[in-house]
């Protein structure tokens, strides 16, 4: 099938259809596909994996079914697939879903800082492009980030560090350690989590009296302080079934996973924070690219999809990721 053929052929399909060809496809094709708690439902519906970015990576490397990988999520997820999996084909359905949070920090910033800190070791959060990741000497996530802090000041014999790009994820770390987090940049965020208010709060509380009320790390720090608690996707999901609360639980992150834990979980009962809390980009992967992703395997057009981290870069950014391995 030509490309026009095949555009044309999804024009024309049912989303029931093309969902139904995927699933008979991947396994033809032995394609697995991985999706992000924040994809939209339809596609964690039809995931092999979901999980979070790093967990997403990490899954990649220790399952052997398949060599190639459609990563449903944003561009420096599928480069993180890539980092740590040389050996594995990485599909990404649209290059266009970027993270605007990863575009706050590259090489450039960090080395301004670099230049007036010269021994503090650079923390790169996990949602940071291949290059800065190359560039950085240790990762992080939001589940791990204080542990990691930690380490790396040990490690590094200092009592100050370099971390970016998200400003609340390092007053969070700054919170509960006593070192000194320097915000590379100062104001990097995500702008899904950062207009999360306390107005959302005052809001949410009165519309659900005794719901428990979960925040990601991203949100403004005035949220966190409400909070019954404080963690990445993942660490929320299991608050959720280790705390069950019979009058609910309310969500600060994006909407995604307010929606795969009502899709998990329906004895339990989950409302969103903000509902308008949604990232344009996660959304930008749907059931038509992801089928288009998937036709492409196995034909020239497969290259169009391709996310490679070069080996070089590769080998940079991996020593970072390690790092945090071996920390956390
Ligand atoms: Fe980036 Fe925020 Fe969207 Fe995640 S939710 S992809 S950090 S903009």
């Amino acid at each position: 099938m030509n490309a026009e053929t095949s555009k044309n052929s999804l024009m024309n399909q049912t989303e029931d259809q093309m969902i139904d060809e995927i699933a008979s496809l991947k396994e033809q094709k032995r394609i697995a596909i991985y999706a992000h708690y924040y994809q939209p439902i339809e596609i964690q519906k039809i995931a092999d994996f979901i999980g979070d970015s790093l967990g997403l990576a990490k899954i990649a490397r220790e399952r052997e079914e398949s060599d190639i990988i459609v990563l449903a999520g944003v561009h420096f997820m599928a480069e993180t697939a890539s980092i740590l999996n040389q050996a594995k084909i990485i599909l990404s359905p649209n290059f266009q879903a970027g993270c605007p949070l990863a575009s706050f920090l590259n090489v450039h910033i960090m080395n301004e800082y670099r230049a007036h800190y010269p021994g503090a070791p650079r923390l790169a959060y996990v949602k940071t492009t291949a290059e800065t990741k190359a560039f950085s000497d240790v990762c992080c996530t939001s589940s791990n980030a204080v542990r990691v802090v930690e380490k790396a000041a040990q490690e590094w014999n200092t009592d100050t560090i370099l971390f970016g790009p998200d400003k609340n994820l390092a007053t969070f770390v700054e919170n509960r350690t006593s070192l000194k987090i320097i915000k590379v940049p100062e104001m990097g965020n995500c702008p899904i989590h950062n207009f999360i208010s306390m107005n959302d709060i005052d809001k949410a509380k009165k519309k659900h009296p005794g719901a428990s009320l979960l925040v990601h790390p991203e949100c403004p720090v005035e949220v966190q302080n409400q909070a019954d608690f404080i963690g990445s996707t993942s660490q929320m999901l299991q608050y959720s079934q280790n705390n069950p609360n019979s009058n609910g639980f309310i969500i600060g992150t994006e909407m995604g996973l307010v929606e795969h834990l009502r899709w998990k979980f329906p004895n339990q009962s989950y409302y969103p924070l903000n509902s308008a809390a949604v990232c344009k980009n996660m959304k930008k992967i749907d059931i038509r690219n992801l089928l288009a992703a998937i036709r492409s395997v196995g034909t020239p057009r497969q290259s169009q999809y391709e996310i490679r981290v070069n080996s070089t870069q590769a080998a940079q950014a991996l020593q970072p990721l390690e790092r945090m391995l071996k920390y956390s």
